[in-house]
C-alpha cells in the first residue's frame, strides 16, 4: 500500500511538471527551464561591460573601452577615496527589466525568482569565486524583517553559497540601527548607513583571515557595502568581495 502511494506521489509530481510547465517570471512566456527568462526578457536586460573600475565595478566611460587591460582601471571616486572592500562585481545594470526581477523577487513574494537571480551572480563573481571561504548577506533590520518576512539578500546568498559549496554564516553581520529605506545622493546615504552594522558577538566563526563574500541584491552607491566591510574588516577578515545581480550606475 505504501509503496502504491508513494508511486501515486511520484506521478503526481510528474503530473504537476507536465500541468505547470516553467514560465518567464516576468514575461509569463514559457522557458525550458526552472528560472528561464523568455527571449524578449533576456534581450532586454543591459549587462555590464568588461570595462569598468576594477574596486567599485563602475562602467568607465567609453574612452576608456580601448584599453585592453583592464587592471589598473579605477574610477575616480576609489581613486580619491579608497572604500573598506575589495572589488564589488554586479552582473547587470539597473534597468526598467532588471528591476522589474529584483521588485518581483523583493516584494513580490516571488522566491522562486532566485533560480534566474542567482546565475548572474554566478557570472559576476569569476575574479573571486575561487578565493573565497564565507558567504554572507547584507543583513536587514529586524523590523524590516518582520514587515517584509524574508531578507531577499540571505536568499540569494544561501543559494549561492550552496551551489558553490562555500560556507554561509546568515547571523553573521547585524543591523543595529533601522535605517531609513536607502533614497537620496551619496553623502545622504553615507550618514544613513553609519554605524548601522556590526558583527554578530555570538558568532561562533573566526573572521580572522577570511576572504569574505557579501552579496546584496542591488549596488546602488556602495555606502551600505562600504560601511559592511568596515566592520568585517575591523572583526579581522581578509578581504571582502561585494557581490549583486545589479549595479545602479550614477552618471
Ligand atoms: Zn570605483
Amino acid at each position: 500500500m505504501q509503496a502504491m502511494l508513494k508511486e501515486a506521489s511520484v506521478l503526481g509530481s510528474k503530473i504537476l511538471d507536465f500541468i505547470l510547465p516553467f514560465r518567464c517570471p516576468v514575461s509569463g512566456e514559457l522557458v525550458d527551464h526552472r528560472g528561464g527568462l523568455s527571449p524578449e526578457i533576456w534581450s532586454a536586460l543591459d549587462f555590464i561591460p568588461d570595462s569598468i573600475c576594477q574596486i567599485c565595478g563602475v562602467p568607465m566611460p567609453p574612452a576608456y573601452e580601448n584599453i585592453e587591460v583592464f587592471e589598473d582601471m579605477k574610477c575616480e571616486h576609489c581613486n580619491d577615496n579608497p572604500p573598506a572592500y575589495d572589488m564589488a562585481r554586479a552582473r547587470l545594470k539597473y534597468s526598467d527589466t532588471s528591476r522589474k526581477l529584483i521588485l518581483k523577487f523583493k516584494h513580490g513574494d516571488q522566491l522562486h525568482l532566485v533560480h534566474s537571480l542567482t546565475p548572474f551572480l554566478t557570472q559576476a563573481a569569476i575574479p573571486f569565486l575561487t578565493k573565497c571561504d564565507l558567504v554572507l548577506p547584507v543583513p536587514l533590520h529586524p523590523l524590516r524583517l518582520l514587515k517584509r518576512k524574508y531578507n531577499q539578500a540571505a536568499i540569494l546568498a544561501h543559494a549561492f553559497a550552496a551551489q558553490h559549496k562555500i560556507a554561509y554564516a546568515p547571523d553573521m553581520l547585524v543591523r543595529t540601527k533601522h535605517t531609513k529605506p536607502q533614497t537620496g545622493n551619496k553623502i545622504n546615504r553615507k550618514s544613513n548607513v553609519k554605524n548601522a552594522f556590526s558583527v554578530n558577538p555570538n558568532n561562533k566563526i573566526t573572521l580572522n583571515g577570511l576572504n569574505v563574500i557579501l552579496i546584496d541584491d542591488v549596488f546602488t552607491t556602495g555606502s551600505t557595502a562600504n560601511a559592511c566591510a568596515k566592520v568585517l574588516k575591523e572583526a579581522g577578515a581578509h578581504k571582502i568581495f561585494v557581490l549583486s545581480v545589479t549595479r545602479v550606475h550614477h552618471e
